[in-house]
């Protein structure tokens, strides 16, 4: 992620603190969820016996609609982890979903169901109607449900609404889930140590508009007023990296790049709005990240989701976020050769690798505002100094003397908590000076692979 609310704009390994791009689960003791639950490493102890599997999503949403509503049916395929299963928790806003409308469903079965009234709120959980006896069962539960998530409330996003330009009827929707908004708008469990190993997204809107989200689109059949979109996400994925983004698209398809004999389509979504010379210019700022895709794959490995596509998609927050496949980016944001290049290096760090814990975020923020430097670096089309860029880092690491790059269990408490400027120049900054000496350490042929990067 990337914010320019600072003066030095904010922004996302290799063992420690890291989950695999392949679902994880440790059976170590939770540690900042809630008390008494056990066997899961997710912030809130949610899922502490089940491992996911695979999200299918069907929402209806209308940006149009002044209720900012959403609703629709989350079916989540899951493996029992421990014997005897009769209730499963998972994370989601009571505020603004527990009403008549919320419906669980185990094999067809209505389950009874309940939120917390004090202590954290915000899990559901669900009495199944029969116990799952054998540990490793592959089974699911789908859960209906509608409502309106909260506005915005400070760091924390969500799922928001708004229109480009006011007075035009381009009314947008589009969700920002990191850290614990993920919830806000849908049913799961919001734990990177356990990533659903895919993810099928089906979002039904009115036929003026255009669904913009991870993964491959493999059909947008039109029915009377309303159009469904359908898309797969075939790679493991945490719930933070999910995101939506709805509105009267403009939709750039700029070809493909081919990455270890896979041809990755490359598109950029905009709002109407964006015309004229400053869309000459995003398209353009966004092309570098076509060779930046294929000199990050030279440095990191092939990029990971190949199969499906690369890209960047107009939303309504200022700044840039790495949802898998697809980032989430401001005007501005797909002006900023950085932001581009940071957004891409997240999908390798934060994305294929995910820090386990919001502790080690500098695990992917670090990395990824390094991949700036190295975009500087090996892609002359930035039009960047890397020694500047590398400098700028550098003077703002040395002056974050007392923040540490490893977020407390006070920082991490809540996005408000989390994303401050002494926080973000740490674990940005910081970070990145941390991959910095690593190079140095390392020295260049380690570091970079047999290619070599230039000093
Ligand atoms: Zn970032």
């Amino acid at each position: 992620m990337k914010r320019k609310l600072y003066p030095f704009i904010l922004f996302s390994l290799l063992s420690l603190g890291c989950a695999a791009q392949h679902s994880l689960r440790k059976p170590t003791a939770n540690r900042f969820g809630a008390p008494g639950v056990e066997n899961s490493t997710g912030y809130s102890g949610t899922g502490a016996n089940i491992d996911v599997v695979y999200y299918r999503c069907d929402w209806t949403i209308d940006p149009s609609d002044a209720t900012k509503n959403i609703s629709g049916t989350v079916t989540t395929y899951f493996k029992t982890t421990a014997a005897n299963v009769a209730a499963i928790t998972l994370d989601l806003r009571k505020s603004a979903f527990n009403n008549a409308a919320l419906v669980p469903k185990y094999h067809g079965v209505t389950c009874s169901n309940s939120f917390p009234v004090a202590g954290n709120v915000n899990i559901l959980t669900l009495n199944l109607p029969a116990i799952i006896v054998t540990a490793g069962t592959l089974d699911s539960i789908s859960i209906t449900y509608s409502g309106t998530p909260p506005a915005v409330s400070g760091q924390a996003e969500g799922y928001q609404r708004g229109e480009s330009p006011a007075g035009s009827g381009n009314w947008y929707i589009y969700t920002l889930s990191e850290t614990y908004e993920d919830k806000d708008w849908w049913p799961c469990k919001a734990d990177m140590q356990d990533k659903a190993d895919s993810v099928d997204i089906n979002v039904t809107v009115p036929n003026a508009y255009w669904v913009a989200t991870n993964g491959k689109l493999v059909d947008s059949a039109i029915n009377g007023a309303y159009r469904t979109f359908r898309y797969q996400h075939r790679y493991p994925i945490a719930t933070y990296l999910i995101g939506l983004g709805i509105a009267k698209y403009n939709r750039h398809h700029r070809g493909t790049v081919n990455i270890a004999g896979t041809n990755v389509p490359v598109m950029y979504y905009t709002y109407p709005n964006m015309t004229g010379a400053t869309l000459t210019n995003a398209l353009s700022k966004m092309d570098v990240s076509k060779t930046e895709l294929a000199v990050f794959s030279d440095k990191f490995g092939p990029y990971p989701f190949a199969s499906e596509k690369h890209g960047y998609y107009q939303h309504g927050w200022g700044g840039g976020i790495e949802h898998q496949t697809f980032s989430g980016m401001s005007s501005g944001s797909m002006q900023s050769w950085s932001i581009i290049a940071h957004e891409l290096g997240h999908q390798w760090f934060g994305d294929k690798v995910t820090f386990s814990t919001w502790n080690h975020l500098w695990l992917a923020e670090g990395f990824a505002k390094y991949a700036e430097v190295l975009a500087a670096e090996l892609v002359p089309a930035t039009g960047a100094n890397p020694v500047t860029h590398l400098g700028s880092i550098k003077a703002t690491a040395r002056a974050t003397n007392t923040t540490p790059v490893l977020l407390s269990a006070a920082s991490i408490a809540s996005s408000n908590t989390m994303w401050t400027a002494a926080n973000d120049n740490a674990v940005y900054q910081r970070g990145a000076m941390i991959v910095s000496m690593l190079r140095t350490m390392m020295g260049i042929p380690d570091f970079s692979g047999p290619q070599g990067l230039p000093q």
